[in-house]
């Protein structure tokens, strides 16, 4: 089954009727980035970065960041890259910001980041020098404010010209109910837009991400469709693409909805690459069009999945 899904990874990542979806690759280290590359992905959708500093005792170094970013980096030359800065989160919880937690909980790491400006420069300085020979795009997890964006944009610019270089395009993740909101107002403010439909998911339907029942199909509630759908909105409406990086992107009865909503990039995990791209190459986006105008109208996830089911995947 493996070979047969290997076979069209040379192959477009496109509908049946021609509609181009991109697929690049979520990864954190550099096996992944030489399995992305293997599977012939079109770059880099999220490169996770906070993962090797949970037990750090202090903001990384530039150093440290490097050491971190250059083997990854190193084997991902000449594509595009999404660098996501560092996402400290409650279920990411590095002990020198445990003084910062209230009753035990730390948020969103971004405010505690901001707070210390040394820290986002950091990184960029880091990101900026390791990642010079790829085509670089720096995106801001969990933010909830245009004047969040605002700052970290300052910071970046203020590094690169301190560098003597141009600022990469710096984005969004859009993965707070706050942020789909103000997905306007963050529009004219981003780059781009990429939609972290694991918090998004899990903070609309008030689930707590940490439980093992909380599945990526679940994005495929009509509740967080409809914010999928107004963030698509709000972007296009600006001119600017959006990528859908959480695990929904590689679930098969969500894939026919991303696509159907407008959604311009697919990331997904190096080993579910090939077999994303086959379903993108299986689907036709006008079947998928009217299985997502249906699927709106619903109340439950469960009707969802039958519209699906019936229309985009008869013989599944
Ligand atoms: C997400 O929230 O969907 C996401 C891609 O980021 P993470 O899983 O790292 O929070
Ligand atoms: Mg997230």
């Amino acid at each position: 089954r493996r070979e047969i899904l290997a076979a069209e990874r040379d192959l477009p990542s496109q509908t049946l009727d021609g509609r181009a979806v991109a697929l690049r690759a979520n990864v954190a280290a550099s096996i992944e980035a030489k399995a992305a590359n293997a599977a012939n992905a079109d770059g880099v959708g999220l490169l996770r970065t906070e993962l090797p500093f949970l037990d750090a005792r202090a903001w990384p170094t530039v150093d440290q960041h490097a050491a971190v970013l250059r083997p990854i980096l190193g084997k991902l030359a000449g594509q595009p890259v999404t660098v996501r800065t560092l996402d400290f989160a409650d279920d990411k919880f590095p002990p020198f910001l445990a003084d910062q937690a209230v009753d035990g909980h730390l948020g969103r790491g971004l405010p505690h980041m901001l707070a210390d400006p040394q820290a986002f420069a950091h990184q960029f300085r880091a990101i900026l020098t390791t990642g010079a020979a790829c085509d670089l795009r720096i995106m801001i997890p969990m933010v909830a404010t245009v004047a969040e964006l605002a700052a970290c944009a300052k910071t970046l610019a203020d590094v690169a010209a301190d560098m003597g270089v141009a600022p990469p395009p710096i984005g969004a993740m859009i993965e707070l109910p706050e942020a789909v909101a103000i997905a306007d107002d963050l529009a004219q403010a981003a780059a781009f837009f990429s939609i972290g439909s694991n918090d998004l998911t899990s903070q609309i339907l008030r689930l707590d991400r940490r439980d093992p029942a909380v599945s990526p199909a679940l994005a495929a509630h009509p509740q967080v469709l409809g914010a999928i759908a107004r963030t698509v909105q709000a972007a296009h409406r600006h001119g600017i693409r959006v990528s859908v990086c959480g695990d929904a992107a590689a679930h098969p009865l969500v894939i026919p909805l991303l696509i159907a909503l407008g959604c311009d990039v697919l990331s997904v995990a190096p080993a579910a690459l090939d077999e994303t791209r086959v379903r993108i190459r299986r689907l036709d986006a006008r079947v998928c069009a009217d299985a997502a105008a249906e699927a709106l109208g619903c109340e439950t996830l469960e009707s969802v999945q039958r519209i699906v089911r019936r229309r985009c995947w008869p013989s599944m």
